[in-house]
């Protein structure tokens, strides 16, 4: 008998569910007490030094040494009271996941007594000894140099656990030599790039618009599965998805399960992490089923697209420590299970005004239906010339399998905007030139005067669209479930700010020409309308005659990570980067090597261990099994059945015998494909072998222990099924 699934599955039926107190029924009464925000740095700090701290937030001001010596005499006494005991810088190698490393506040004085000290130094910078981290060849090992640098604009926060309290303190990771080794560094760039872009263009409607913040609010999609089951599947734990497992019979094809009530462990567990979010300033506020069974959905309110990706990666964090009080397991992989839906983390992204206004937000008044239009073309037109790029920003490992695999959504890119703007956009570019006389409703002439208000509750919804209009923001959602949204961000903003400087420029040489400023601005976007109508799609994204379609409009499908990663590099990106100051040559070259070793080490681990369950697990329980046949078949005959009576058990012994042969053959035809490209010298052909030669044993070998899994007794299944892992909570 499988004694470690049984086992399992009988813990798994009998946990209870752990009761959660939140610390106040009002929210308001412990929101953000953990954060060193505005509000504690009010209450603790000098006005003046309040002042010049908040205008490095918000202008990006230098901070000099007395001020960085005053913060971290006040962030220190302050977080002292929160019981903590240690500090560390906080930040986002180039592994996905974040980074700490502890100091502890107390220093021994030279009378040997100790004294929590914290300088302002150590608050500004920290040198880890972080040699091990990629830095696709940046940095030499030996001289292990990088730096954490302090990023006043994500507020420094105290992180409880059982085993003390520790300062966490957000920043950027750069080199020696001042090369980004993280994605934070970029990232704030990008941000103060598309600020300074859209407040340009702001400037043809708003002259008291300053500035502009792009706003992100990322929902996050996961799976919750029992501890002692996921520990009972080497696959779940060693690459974070199960190689293997024959569909159970009830999926997600009535589902029931969406929007459906949570079950009540869930519940606890949700309430219980929310509350510690809470008490970080994470605003997390919308918890609801998804459409697999056991996948779930959270959302916060959005924020400044920086603050909003430290809360996330901060939620991910804090999810996976909660969950192991409630005995679970979170999964944010892209596709744990195989013919089930798998996990994005949809980024919800817009961009705001210091006056307060949603730049994409439709209005009925004309002439901010002019601004709107402005911002919203340009985005498309933004994304269309760029659609390769933006692709590549989600390109992972993970992500492949739920990007243009066969169930999954393609990897084509592509803008959803439903039928309103559509024939909005339509009427806007059929227009003749458009002459205004004097006296004329010069909106109602370029026929923009009335885009319905109603279109904020009257957006049609497209969920198979990678890109989408939902009423006031866009929905890039082909991000995925594991990924730091920073590389989405990264690349999105960067793109839309080239393109409103492009814009900006084009409308001025049209206005120095002596063209009325509102017509110049709608004969740019007309052909914008024109030159970018390729890539809004309004159909099924998810069905054939799509990639039928899109390949015929010249869309690229790029299915392959490393083909999709190559964009990174090509000379258009290089040349875009550059221009702008977010990323050096170098520092792409660097990435790249990164992310492709990043997808080649993800296949090794898959294929590794497909290879040692199949060899351990699978083939000695199916070999049993047969002998089992084998003897039954000897017992029927020994008393005389007739042949026709036996027929069915020999096929059986027949087919494991076939599968088993599949298997042995497959496992070692992968190993001698992965001996090969481990030599391949080239980076890049390593990673195409690893993408198409090595994984394409995946599907033929899943394929024959699937089937395994339906012949053999159930009670000698050493692998938690996916009706187990499921369905149980
Ligand atoms: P729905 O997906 O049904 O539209 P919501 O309106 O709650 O749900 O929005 C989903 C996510 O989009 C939330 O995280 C929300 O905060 C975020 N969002 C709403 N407005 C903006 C905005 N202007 N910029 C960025 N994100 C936004
Ligand atoms: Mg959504």
């Amino acid at each position: 008998m499988a004694v470690l699934r049984f086992k399992a599955l009988e813990l798994a039926q009998s946990r209870p569910s752990i009761p959660v107190t939140p610390p106040s029924n009002k929210v308001s009464d412990y929101y953000g007490m953990n954060v060193f925000g505005v509000d504690a740095m009010r209450s603790t700090l000098s006005s003046d030094v309040f002042k010049k701290v908040t205008n490095a937030i918000e202008q990006g001001d230098k901070i000099d040494e007395d001020v960085a010596d005053a913060v971290a005499a006040a962030m220190k006494s302050w977080a002292l009271s929160k019981g903590a005991t240690h500090y560390t810088h906080w930040f986002q190698p180039l592994t996905g996941a974040t980074a700490e490393k502890h100091d502890a506040f107390f220093d021994l004085m030279p009378n040997g007594k100790a004294l929590e000290k914290f300088k302002g130094t150590a608050l500004v910078q920290q040198e880890p000894d972080a040699s091990s981290f990629p830095s696709g060849g940046i940095r030499n090992t030996f001289e292990a140099r990088g730096y954490t640098a302090w990023d006043p604009s994500s507020p420094a926060f105290v992180l409880e656990s059982p085993s003390g309290c520790t300062l966490c303190i957000p920043t950027i990771f750069v080199s020696y030599t001042g090369e980004a080794l993280d994605y934070k560094a970029p990232l704030l760039k990008a941000l103060s790039l598309v600020d300074k872009a859209a407040t340009a263009v702001c400037d043809y409607f708003d002259k008291s618009v300053t500035k502009v913040i792009a706003t992100l609010g990322a929902e996050q999609e996961y799976f919750l599965v029992d501890r002692a089951l996921y520990a009972a599947r080497p696959d779940l734990v060693m690459t974070g998805r199960t190689v293997f497992g024959h569909s159970p019979a009830k999926g997600q094809q009535l589902e029931d399960h969406y929007f459906g009530s949570i079950p009540q462990r869930v519940l606890t567990f949700m309430l219980d992490f929310e509350t510690e979010a809470l008490k970080l300033g994470i605003p997390i506020r919308t918890r609801h089923n998804e459409v697999a069974p056991s996948q779930f959905e959270c959302a916060p309110t959005f924020e400044e697209v920086n603050l909003a990706v430290d809360h996330n990666l901060l939620l991910m964090d804090l999810m996976e420590k909660v969950a192991e009080r409630h005995n679970f397991k979170v999964l944010f992989h892209e596709k744990p299970f195989a013919s089930i839906n798998g996990s994005g983390k949809h980024n919800n992204w817009s961009l705001g005004t210091n006056t307060g206004k949603n730049l994409l937000s439709p209005s009925s008044k004309p002439k901010e239906n002019l601004q709107f239009l402005t911002f919203f073309i340009n985005i498309i037109k933004a994304v269309h010339d760029n659609a390769d790029l933006l692709r590549a920003s989600i390109a992972s490992a993970g992500n492949e399998h739920r990007l243009g695999a066969n169930e999954a959504p393609p990897a084509i890119m592509s803008v959803f905007i439903g039928s309103q703007l559509t024939s909005v956009l339509d009427e806007l570019e059929k227009n003749a030139t458009i002459k205004i006389d004097k006296g004329d409703n010069m909106y109602m002439k370029l026929g923009i005067d009335k885009i319905p208000p109603i279109l904020l509750d009257n957006t049609d919804r497209n969920r198979t669209s990678p890109f989408a209009f939902t009423g006031n923001k866009f929905e890039f959602r082909a991000v995925g479930g594991a990924a730091n949204s920073s590389s989405s961000m990264i690349v999105l903003n960067t793109i839309v700010a080239n393109q409103l400087f492009q814009f900006r420029k084009e409308v001025d040489v049209l206005i120095d020409k002596g063209e009325k400023k509102e017509v110049a601005i709608v004969n740019v976007l007309r052909r914008y309308i024109k030159d970018s109508k390729n890539i809004l799609f309004e159909g099924n994204g998810y069905s054939e005659e799509w990639v039928q379609e899109a390949a015929k409009r010249g869309l690229s499908n790029m299915k392959s990570t490393p083909e999709a990663l190559g964009v990174y590099v090509s000379k258009k990106s290089v040349e875009l980067f550059e221009k702008h100051g977010i990323f050096s040559h170098r520092e792409l070259d660097a990435r790249y090597e990164i992310m492709l070793e990043n997808y080649i080490k993800k296949i090794q681990i898959e294929s590794r261990v497909m290879g040692d369950l199949v060899l351990n697990h699978v083939i000695p329980t199916a070999i049993k099994y047969q002998s089992v046949l084998v003897k039954n078949l000897e017992g029927l005959r020994g008393v005389g059945i007739e042949a026709k009576h036996t027929k069915n058990t020999i096929d059986a012994i027949k087919k494991i015998s076939e599968y088993v042969d599949t298997l042995l053959a497959s496992v070692e035809d992968m190993t001698e494909t992965r001996k090969k490209a481990n030599n391949t010298e080239n980076i890049q052909k390593r990673a195409t072998i690893y993408g198409n030669e090595v994984k394409g044993y995946f599907d033929r070998i899943r394929y024959a222990v699937d089937k395994l899994e339906l012949l053999v007794d159930d009670e000698d299944w050493p692998l938690v099924k996916y009706r187990e892992l499921l369905m149980v909570r």
